[in-house]
C-alpha cells in the first residue's frame, strides 16, 4: 500500500503517519517526489487496510499497490526517478553514456579509454576488476588493483566510474572506489548481494538477468530498495533466446515496458545484448528510440587485443561515431521521456 500525502502536508503530518505505521509493526519508506511525498508501507501488512489511513491529517489517499513491486512501481512515484551521479544525471532530460572496457588490464588501458571515452561525449567510465567469467580459466579481472586504477583514471578525466561487485563481501571495498556499484545479469537473484548493495548509500546499476522476466528484474530492484537504497538504475543487456547468431537478444519493448511499469531510470547495453562489434550501434538506436534514457558501452583502445570481450568492444573511434548517430536517433524521435509514465489509454 502507499499513502500519498497532500501537497501541503507539513513536517508534523508526516511524521504523524510514520509513527502510526511503525505503532502497526510495519516498515514505512518514504518517497519524497517533486510533487508530493508518498509513504511506501512493504511487507505482511495483517490485514490493514488503506482505510485505516483514509482522512487523517495530511493524508491525501492511501491506495493499495497491485504489482508485486512496490517502491519500484510506477503507482508509489508518477514521475522519473533522476539518480544523481557526481554531475551526472541519470534519468533526466540528456542521455547517458557509460563507456570503457569489458575489464580494466592496465593502467595505459584504463586511462587511454578514459580520455577517449570522454572526448566522444561519454559521461562515465566502466571497467570491470571482478569478472563473472563463464569459463574459470578466463581471466577474471585485477581484482582491487583493478578498482585503484579505475578511480584512478575517472579521477584524471573527471568521469564517475562503475564497476561490477559479484559478492556481498565484497560490496563494501568495491564502494570504496567506485561511484555507482554494478550487478551483472548472472546476480540479478543474488538475493544476498542485492539486500547487501541495498544497505549502501551508494548509486547501484542492476543488470536483466539472462533469464529473467520483466518483473523478476523489477522484483530484484525491490531487495534494493526494500534495505533503503532507492537509487537503482535499470539495465536491459539481452536475454537468452533460441537465437545464437547474436550472443544475447535485445529486448526492445523490455525497455518501453520498464519505463512504463517503474519510475527508475532505464538504459541499455547493446554491447553484450549483440556481441558483436557491428550490431552494437544499431542495437544501441534501437534502444534509445524505445525509451533508454542511455547506454553502456564496451569501448578498448585495441579490441584485438582485449583479455574478455573484443569482439564486443568498440574503438574509441567507432564509439565517437556511435554516439553522433545516437544522438540524430533521439533528437529524431524527440521522445518526451515523462510521457512513458502517462499512458492514460484503458486497453480493453
Ligand atoms: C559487464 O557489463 O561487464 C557484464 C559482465 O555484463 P552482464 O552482467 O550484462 O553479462
Ligand atoms: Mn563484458
Amino acid at each position: 500500500m502507499i499513502i500519498v500525502m497532500d501537497k501541503g502536508a507539513t513536517k508534523g503530518q508526516l511524521e504523524e503517519i510514520l509513527t502510526r505505521i511503525e505503532g502497526y509493526g510495519l516498515e514505512p519508506h518514504v518517497i519524497v517526489g517533486v510533487a508530493r511525498t508518498v509513504i511506501g508501507i512493504v511487507g505482511d501488512k495483517n490485514g490493514l487496510e488503506p482505510d485505516a489511513f483514509a482522512g487523517l491529517p495530511g493524508v491525501d489517499k492511501a491506495v493499495p499497490i497491485m504489482a508485486p513491486y512496490k517502491l519500484a512501481s510506477r503507482d508509489a512515484k508518477h514521475e522519473d526517478t533522476v539518480v544523481q551521479v557526481g554531475n551526472v544525471a541519470i534519468g533526466g532530460e540528456e542521455l547517458v553514456f557509460i563507456a570503457g572496457p569489458c575489464a580494466i588490464e592496465s593502467q595505459d588501458q584504463i586511462l587511454e579509454t578514459a580520455h577517449a571515452i570522454k572526448a566522444a561525449g561519454a559521461t562515465m567510465l566502466r571497467g570491470g576488476a571482478f569478472k563473472p567469467r563463464t569459463s574459470p580459466y578466463s581471466f577474471q579481472g585485477l581484482g582491487e588493483l583493478g578498482l585503484r586504477l579505475l578511480a584512478e583514471a575517472g579521477r584524471a578525466t573527471d568521469l564517475p566510474v562503475i564497476s561490477e561487485v559479484i559478492e556481498p563481501g565484497d560490496v563494501e571495498l568495491v564502494a570504496q572506489y567506485v561511484d555507482v556499484l554494478q550487478i551483472g545479469a548472472r546476480n540479478m537473484q543474488n538475493f544476498s548481494l542485492l539486500r547487501k548493495v541495498g544497505q549502501m548509500q551508494v548509486p547501484v546499476l542492476l543488470k536483466r538477468g539472462l533469464a529473467a522476466t520483466i518483473e523478476e528484474w523489477l522484483m530484484a530492484a525491490e531487495y534494493i530498495m526494500s534495505e533503503g537504497n532507492y537509487q537503482v538504475i535499470l539495465c536491459e543487456r539481452g536475454i537468452r533466446t533460441y537465437e545464437t547468431a547474436t550472443r544475447n537478444t535485445l529486448d526492445v519493448a523490455a525497455i518501453a515496458l520498464a519505463r512504463r511499469l517503474s519510475h527508475l531510470p532505464v538504459i541499455a547495453d547493446p554491447s553484450h545484448a549483440t556481441g558483436q562489434v557491428d550490431l552494437v550501434a544499431p542495437a544501441g538506436c534501437a534502444a534509445i528510440a524505445a525509451g533508454a534514457q542511455g547506454l553502456m558501452v564496451e569501448v578498448h583502445p585495441d579490441p584485438n587485443s582485449a583479455l574478455s570481450d573484443g569482439p564486443q568492444s568498440l574503438t574509441p573511434l567507432e564509439f565517437t561515431k556511435m554516439v553522433h548517430q545516437v544522438h540524430r536517433v533521439a533528437n529524431a524521435v524527440k521522445q518526451n521521456i515523462s510521457e512513458y509514465g502517462h499512458h492514460e489509454r484503458q486497453v480493453v
